[in-house]
Order: structure tokens, then C-alpha cells, then sequence
């Protein structure tokens, strides 16, 4: 009798080959992945993943920065199941479903507000759904453009984003990236922006320091700005911390001053909080930080704890009533997803947002910040941290080759994933940003757990950048 070879392979084997036979994994080198012995992920709970072999790790960048209350969350599970037993889907397309208009109700209530009384106009009244980060900012854009071609401002036609900027794969948000290893062969695909210098202090373009430079990248922004805004639609940001750089966390002030140059010029702007939203800075939107309210709010990751795909883009009254009109005007915002506004989704981010009431996370996270802001003092003792970056629960730690001259590690030495690896040993999950570690655990995570996430980090960078002989 012919045997099958698969019969021989325990499960574990047979699922890692069928993982190299059909999945092409995102942001991966296929060739390196092939070579490896694949991680499967079983099961999680709380700050923890469990692999196929049974053994426990520390969700160290909450399940690609997505989880904010742990793995198997109750309130969370609950909301799914009693969900499912009434309807998974039915679209927002013409009809409603409960669990989308309470969520957006909620969103609205907890949006950032103008501290002084402003126009009701330029406050965050209206959800737009979507299914991901990278479509909520397709949405922003479209909005932001059609928004002024119905003003009757044509030639606002372009937008302004920042070098190092990550807003999502999809084409409009690759055009506002500014991360050339990854949006540079898509050039031809894209279309134009107006790039502003990245607020990246510890590389600064013009090698000015904070805050002797009087935010000297801001008035670059207003230099484009004097001579272009007449053709700009809106200015593109990820309010206080450009995560995908590398946790670039923006100088005090700066912040504020982008929105004052988007109102001195007439531009709309546009905050993605994609990454920040959800308590990750410290509080619920990083806008609040400095005290802005965006014209469009770009919101996902956090948004159901990960457990399903859900994205919001919220708007101004002002944005929004531009697009009223009879019908035959064709100012009808043509732009929706099959899944949009699904109500599972719905129905997790609303038990997401009843968490933070119920539990009080971002009060008890005050406390974990400043346990974590502690700890990170250590790490720049080590011979090659040259940067350490932390905005709440963001923290990225720059590996340089040389700390004095700040030369940083080629490439090919894929010096953040050998330090990735060898914490995997140790029992962390992390995953690096070029040569920046990623420190990114749930918001929810045990002060125990942390300090543990943390020394395993250290001595992680300890034993592959010092190379250690024990
Ligand atoms: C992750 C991210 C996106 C893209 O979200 P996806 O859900 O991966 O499409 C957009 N903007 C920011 C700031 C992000 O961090």
C-alpha cells in the first residue's frame, strides 16, 4: 500500500509544511520564512499566546498593536456569541443594525473635543465605517478631496504628509507614506504630495536639537504651506507618534502647531489614530495630548481588541453637510465596503469601550507608564541603544552600531530580529521595526508581566548586540 508521507508527520509538522505550501505571509521574506520552523498560535489569554507545542509567551506588541484588553477577553467573547445568536451581517448599504449606530453614539460621545466652546461645525459628529486602517484613511482622503470640490475649491487637489509617515498599503495610503523601503518601487502608482520633514529629533534632517530648534520642521511645513495651499486638501498625520517608523514620538508643541498651520492656511486635517487611538499614548486619543480636535479621525487596531476587522473615519458636521444635495447633484458620498459597519465588529468595540468605563483602564495604566518610563532608564546603560522612544504604551528602542556617531546597523545584519529571536527563547513576542525593538503589550498587561517583558528585552539586546560569552 502507498502511504501518504503526511501520515508520518505528527500534526504539528503537517500544519508547519501546509503553512509553507499555501500562506504568503504580509511584510515577510517568503525565502527567509521558508527556512524556519513556523511559530503557530493556539490559543491566548490575558498578556499571553500560547503556541502549537504548548508553551506560553508574552504578547509583547499586543497581536501586531491591535489588543488593548487581553486575549479571551470575557465581556469581549460575550458580545460576540450573544451577537452571533441575533445576525452576523447585513449592511449598512440602505439599512441600519443596532450594534453600529450604538457604537458610533459611543464614539462620538468619547471623541476629542474642543477644550474652549467652538463652532458645533468643527466638532466630531458623524461615523463613516470601514473594515481597516488603511481604508479608513482611503475614506479620509476621498472626503477631504470631495469635500473641497463641492466648496468649489478645484484645485485643492493634492494632500501634505510627513517623511517616515505610515498610513496603510492600500494605494492612496501608500501615496501619503513617506517609509521608503516600502512605498519607494510603488512611485509610479502614486500620486503626488507635498512631504513635510519628519519631527525625528534624534535624526533630525536639518541636525538641529529640541528645543533649541524652535520646531524648526514645523515652519519647513509652513514654507510648503505659504506657497501651496491654495492646491492642498488636507495635511495627513499620525498624531504624536509615527509608529511604523519606529515609535518616532513628535516634540511637545508640535502637535499643536500642525493644526495651527492647517487652520492659518484653510487646509483640512487629517489625524490617524490608527495606531494611537484606543489608550495607547495614555489616553484615549493621542489628539487629546495637545489639545486638537482633527477635521477627520482615523481609527482601527484597537477598536475591537482585535478581535474582528473594524475601522471608523469620524467627521465635522461642516465636512459632512457639504455632501447634502438632491440627489441628481451627485454629492452622495460614493465609497462603502461589503462589511462595513458589521455588527459582530460593532458589537466587540462597543464591550471594548464599556471596558474602559467598567475597569478603569486608562487610570490604571498611569501607574504602568510610569513603571515602564522607569525601567526603560536601564536600557540606555547598553552599548547599543541609541534611542529610546516611549509616548504611553509606544515604546521603540533605536539599535545603532555606533552609540557616539549614531551609525546605524546595516540592513543585512537584521540586528532587531536576532534580538526578536532570541526573546522569543525567553518566552516574549515582539516584533522589530527595522532596527527598532517594538515594546507595545495590552494595555491590560500585570505590572508582574511587564517588568518581566521588559528584562527579557534587555538582556535580549544584552546577549545578541554584546555578544555575551557565558
Ligand atoms: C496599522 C496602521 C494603518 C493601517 O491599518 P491596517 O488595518 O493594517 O490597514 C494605518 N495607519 C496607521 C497609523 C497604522 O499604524
Amino acid at each position: 500500500m502507498k502511504a501518504n508521507n503526511m501520515n508520518y508527520l505528527s500534526e504539528i509538522e503537517q500544519l508547519s509544511q501546509a503553512d509553507k505550501l499555501y500562506i504568503w505571509h504580509p511584510f515577510t521574506q517568503m525565502k527567509d520564512w521558508l527556512k524556519e520552523k513556523p511559530l503557530i498560535i493556539t490559543e491566548g489569554r490575558g498578556c499571553f499566546l500560547k503556541d502549537i507545542q504548548g508553551k506560553w509567551y508574552i504578547d509583547g506588541v499586543s497581536s501586531l498593536w491591535v489588543n488593548i484588553h487581553g486575549h479571551r477577553k470575557k465581556e469581549v467573547d460575550d458580545a460576540i456569541i450573544n451577537q452571533v445568536e441575533k445576525i452576523a451581517h447585513s449592511t449598512l448599504l440602505g439599512l441600519g443594525n443596532v450594534p453600529s449606530i450604538k457604537l458610533a453614539e459611543k464614539l462620538i460621545k468619547i471623541a476629542p473635543k474642543n477644550s474652549t466652546p467652538s463652532s458645533h461645525s468643527k466638532t466630531l459628529t458623524k461615523v463613516f465605517y470601514s473594515d481597516n486602517g488603511s481604508t479608513s484613511v482611503e475614506i479620509a482622503l476621498k472626503m477631504a478631496f470631495q469635500y473641497w470640490q463641492h466648496k468649489g475649491f478645484k484645485e485643492k487637489k493634492s494632500f501634505l504628509s510627513l517623511k517616515n509617515a505610515y498610513h496603510g498599503d492600500t494605494i492612496g495610503a501608500v501615496s501619503v507614506g513617506g517609509i521608503e523601503i516600502f512605498h519607494e518601487i510603488f512611485e509610479p502608482l502614486l500620486f503626488k504630495t507635498f512631504k513635510a520633514p519628519s519631527p525625528y529629533c534624534y535624526r533630525c534632517e536639518v541636525g538641529k536639537t529640541y528645543p533649541e530648534c524652535n520646531l524648526y520642521c514645523l515652519s519647513e511645513m509652513e514654507n510648503i504651506l505659504l506657497k501651496n495651499a491654495e492646491k492642498i486638501a488636507a495635511v495627513i498625520i499620525e498624531p504624536l507618534v509615527q509608529g511604523a517608523a519606529g515609535m518616532i514620538v513628535f516634540p511637545e508643541g508640535y502637535l499643536k502647531g500642525v493644526k495651527e498651520l492647517c487652520d492659518k492656511y484653510n487646509v483640512l486635517l487629517i489625524a490617524d489614530e490608527v495606531a494611537t487611538g484606543f489608550g495607547r499614548t495614555g489616553k484615549m486619543f493621542a489628539c487629546e495630548h495637545e489639545e486638537i480636535v482633527p477635521d477627520l479621525l482615523c481609527l482601527s487596531k484597537g477598536i475591537t481588541n482585535g478581535y474582528l476587522p473594524l475601522a471608523a473615519t469620524l467627521t465635522t458636521e461642516d465636512i459632512y453637510n457639504q455632501f447634502l444635495g438632491e440627489y441628481k447633484e451627485l454629492k452622495t458620498f460614493f465609497h462603502g465596503h461589503s462589511y462595513t459597519g458589521n455588527p459582530l465588529a460593532c458589537s466587540a468595540a462597543i464591550a471594548c469601550l464599556e471596558i474602559f468605563e467598567k475597569e478603569k483602564t486608562l487610570e490604571k495604566l498611569r501607574k504602568k507608564i510610569v513603571l515602564l518610563q522607569e525601567r526603560l532608564k536601564r536600557f540606555f546603560n547598553l552599548s547599543h541603544v541609541g534611542d529610546i522612544r516611549n509616548k504611553g504604551f509606544m515604546t521603540g528602542i533605536e539599535l545603532v552600531k555606533n552609540k557616539t556617531t549614531k551609525e546605524p546597523y546595516p540592513l543585512e545584519d537584521k540586528i532587531a530580529w536576532k534580538v526578536i529571536y532570541k526573546a522569543r527563547e525567553k518566552g516574549v513576542i515582539i516584533r522589530p521595526l527595522g532596527n527598532v525593538i517594538v515594546i507595545m503589550p495590552p494595555l491590560a498587561i500585570e505590572e508582574e508581566n511587564l517588568i518581566q517583558l521588559l528584562d527579557v528585552i534587555e538582556k535580549s539586546i544584552v546577549e545578541v548586540t554584546e555578544k555575551k560569552i557565558t
